[in-house]
């Protein structure tokens, strides 16, 4: 995964809304895909994690062609579903798997600058430890915020703590994150491909979180 700064302004946006970024080849050929800031709302940068996918006709632009400085066409931020604002509160259940960390990452960005008093559970998927992105500054943010909880699900490698699971997200995985929470989730949000955002909705309906607390953004891919 790479993350993209944008120079420009945007303007406002609230946590866990994204960007759709249009490429237009010299042709006139165009492709649009959206991207999720990363960045908490109102950072002097506006950052955007980008996965690559080999056989991707959009993702492997920004590894391979997009230079520092670029010009790129932007609309957004767009969503008004899968935000997440203070005065929403909590707690939270975030579940992210690869580059679904993205608008997490703003969440949970945006929740550490404030004073919020409320429980943040972040339950981070990937293949292996190193995949984990973003993990020194999450791992960081547990240290100093108690109101903080990473847990990390590897599923093509090892744990590297005891509180860490090596296996897929499944139902019984979410019971066990929520049996060692203090307190239940209000609101849970979901964020991944498809079909991963499929299982963990499934889960954590399953035990017994309410649907309308549930908010959900799907990046597409069966992954
Ligand atoms: C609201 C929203 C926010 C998004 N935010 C991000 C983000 O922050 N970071 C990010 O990297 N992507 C994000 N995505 C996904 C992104 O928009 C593109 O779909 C992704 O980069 C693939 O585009 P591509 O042109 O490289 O691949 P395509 O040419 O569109 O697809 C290539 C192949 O990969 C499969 N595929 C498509 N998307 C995925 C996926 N997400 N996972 C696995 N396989 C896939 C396709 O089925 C196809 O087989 C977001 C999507 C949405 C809808």
């Amino acid at each position: 995964m790479n993350s993209v700064f944008l120079r420009a302004p945007i303007g406002a946006y609230h946590a866990g809304q994204h960007l759709d970024i249009k490429l237009t080849a010299a042709d006139g050929y165009a492709a649009q895909r959206s991207y999720s800031i990363a960045s908490a709302p109102g950072a002097p940068r506006v950052e955007l994690v980008i996965e690559r996918l080999e056989d991707g006709e959009v993702s492997p632009y920004f590894f391979e062609v997009a230079q520092a400085g670029d010009t790129l066409d932007v609309r957004g931020p767009i969503g008004g579903h899968f935000v997440w604002r203070p005065e929403d509160g909590g707690p939270l259940l975030l579940i992210a798997a690869g580059s679904g960390i993205a608008p997490l990452l703003s969440i949970v960005r945006h929740w550490a600058e404030g004073s919020s008093e409320t429980p943040v559970t972040l339950l981070y998927s990937a293949r292996t430890w190193d995949d984990l992105a973003f993990s020194p500054e999450l791992l960081a943010l547990e240290e100093r915020a108690p109101g903080f909880r990473l847990v990390a699900t590897t599923t093509r490698g090892r744990r590297h703590r005891a509180t860490d699971y090596e296996r897929r997200l499944d139902r019984a995985l979410v019971h066990e994150v929520l049996a060692k929470s203090p307190l239940s989730p209000r609101l849970v949000y979901v964020c991944g491909s498809t079909a991963f955002v499929e299982v963990a909705t499934t889960a954590v309906v399953d035990e017994g979180v309410v649907p309308s607390r549930v908010r959900t953004e799907r990046f597409g891919g069966t992954g």
